[in-house]
């Protein structure tokens, strides 16, 4: 990726027919202006410009339903969006797909936000897709119980953009991704019609599962509008340590042990390299070092409890004095307050915005067999201290999923854009060792624009059949998300 991808100009909608659009959400609730369009145009990266003749924002699934019919009847390109903050250029309008170029609308949830029912018997909720997933934890709050999906965008990413890419996040390791939290969708498809399945069942074996189509696929295949989320019990103990760990075989080792000990309450594992914490601890306002001496990797350790009198915190306190008698661990700081694990959480949620402050970086979002981890951060330092001396890579994230964000910031005294040319070249490699280990490409945030050339190299000819006839099935015009995912 040498540069970042733009359309200066959207392809001109026809007068009448832009005015039948307006005409289903109404004038207020249908963007028209360069200046207002421009938040739905540019991603959290930068990496994409987006350009589109119309941005229409529906209240309502039947509003939905009325676009889609209209855009399949005049073969009018749809790019759903939720909150923006997706990270692959999936949300971009007027990238194009293999037609050329033709209008394509914004559709914007953000106005689909109601908490349609919560049925504290059966643990679930009906949410609508413009949801932020922070009303959405909220509004399980409401009834004591918790929504698990945890991400640093949570505060703007929606339910909607969250099933479409299936995200994940800190909680994966104890609850799983998006997809094991939900049970029903209701979806708009390509032509308008609507697809009721917002059942609530646990057990369901009617026919195939629709749902798990939908869940992941990025906008490309319907437009999501309602899900029915599983609840779970809300922990009301919890224990987080911060550990500084001499290198990964003693974190693998260390992680084998916290499962062991935690069994069903470790809830959260993340680790990063000094260097993360180094960048935090100096562009963030507040941040204080946990540990006296300065280790060169860290982890963050939660163990959590549904159930009150659990010990959460002696079984960390074992766990940590377990590990430093084996010398696993070389030092570690338990929270003993609420303020003390939102310091701790917050170190690892403001990774990503201070690497901003360090320059250009290229960013790669994998993962292996967890057993893989050490041999493929080792592997992938010596290459990229090949490739761009001076390079400094900031592996973090996931390690309980084997999930590794394994990000490169710039050499210091290197140009911005020069580094950003090696784009393709890192994560070429990258992925080729990613791949050499039996892991992903893409762990968590999907494939939409920046990955789809990869996804084709990486998958087999019968699963990219199977894909593009799945697409061909369900969006005969190619109208969904265009050049997303798939170059159909
Ligand atoms: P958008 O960005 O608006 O859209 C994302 C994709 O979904 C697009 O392809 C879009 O067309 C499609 N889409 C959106 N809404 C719908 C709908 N209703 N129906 C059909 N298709 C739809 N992701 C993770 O998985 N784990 C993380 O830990 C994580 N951390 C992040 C941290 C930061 C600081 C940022 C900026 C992003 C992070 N992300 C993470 C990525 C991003 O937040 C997720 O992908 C999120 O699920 C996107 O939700 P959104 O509502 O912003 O979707
Ligand atoms: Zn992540």
């Amino acid at each position: 990726m040498s540069s970042a991808r733009s359309l200066t100009s959207a392809p001109e909608l026809a007068e009448e027919l832009r005015e039948r659009f307006v005409a289903i959400v109404g004038a207020r609730h249908a963007i028209t202006t360069p200046e207002d369009m421009a938040p739905y145009l540019e991603e959290p990266r930068g990496l994409f410009h987006g350009a589109t003749p119309l941005v229409l924002m529906p209240a309502s699934t039947d509003e939905v339903a009325a676009i889609l019919a209209l855009a399949h009847a005049e073969s009018i390109a749809v790019v759903p969006q939720g909150g923006n903050t997706g990270l692959v250029g999936g949300q971009v309008p007027g990238l194009g797909g293999a037609q050329g170029r033709r209008p394509e609308v914004l559709v914007s949830l953000k106005r689909m936000r109601a908490v349609r029912s919560i049925d504290t018997d059966g643990n679930t909720m009906t949410v609508e897709a413009g949801l932020t997933l922070a009303e959405a934890q909220a509004a399980a709050e409401t009834v004591e119980r918790l929504f698990p999906l945890s991400l640093a965008s949570e505060g703007s990413c929606t339910i909607g953009g969250n099933l479409a890419t299936n995200a994940g996040g800190v909680a994966v390791l104890a609850y799983g991704a998006m997809r094991a939290l939900t049970l029903g969708l209701e979806v708009v498809l390509a032509d308008g019609r609507i697809w009721d399945g917002l059942r609530a069942l646990p057990k369901d074996n009617t026919g195939l599962d629709l749902r798990d189509l939908f869940i992941g696929s990025e906008g490309t295949l319907g437009i999501i509008t309602a899900a029915v989320l599983k609840l779970f019990p809300r922990p009301v103990e919890q224990a987080t340590a911060i550990v500084g760990v001499r290198d990964l075989d003693c974190m693998a080792r260390l992680f084998a042990r916290a499962r062991r000990v935690g069994g069903p309450m470790l809830t959260a594992f993340e680790i990063m390299p000094r260097f993360g914490l180094a960048l935090v601890l100096r562009h963030a306002k507040g941040a204080r070092d946990p540990l006296q001496a300065p280790a060169p990797w860290y982890a963050l350790i939660e163990l959590s409890s549904p159930l009150a009198d659990e010990g959460m915190g002696e079984k960390l306190e074992r766990l940590l004095g377990e590990a430093l008698d084996e010398d696993e661990i070389a030092d570690a700081a338990i929270a003993r307050s609420l303020t003390a694990r939102a310091a701790f959480w917050a170190l690892r949620e403001r990774l990503s915005e201070v690497q901003k402050r360090e320059g250009a970086s290229i960013k790669n979002d994998v993962s292996v067999p967890i057993a893989h981890i050490p041999e493929f951060i080792a592997r992938a330092d010596a290459r990229m201290a090949e490739l761009v001396p001076g390079c400094r890579p900031l592996p973090f994230g996931h390690f309980g999923d084997g999930n590794i964000h394994y990000n490169i910031s710039q050499p210091p005294d290197m140009e911005p854009a020069a580094f950003l040319a090696k784009w393709d070249r890192l994560t070429g490699a990258v992925n080729e060792i990613v791949l050499s280990l039996g892991g992903s490409v893409s762990a968590e945030h999907g494939i939409g624009r920046l990955k789809r050339d990869l996804l084709a190299r990486v998958k087999s000819e019968v699963e990219i059949d199977l894909m593009r006839q799945i697409k061909r099935t369900l969006d005969p015009k190619n109208i969904l998300n265009p050049g997303k995912m798939l170059d159909v």
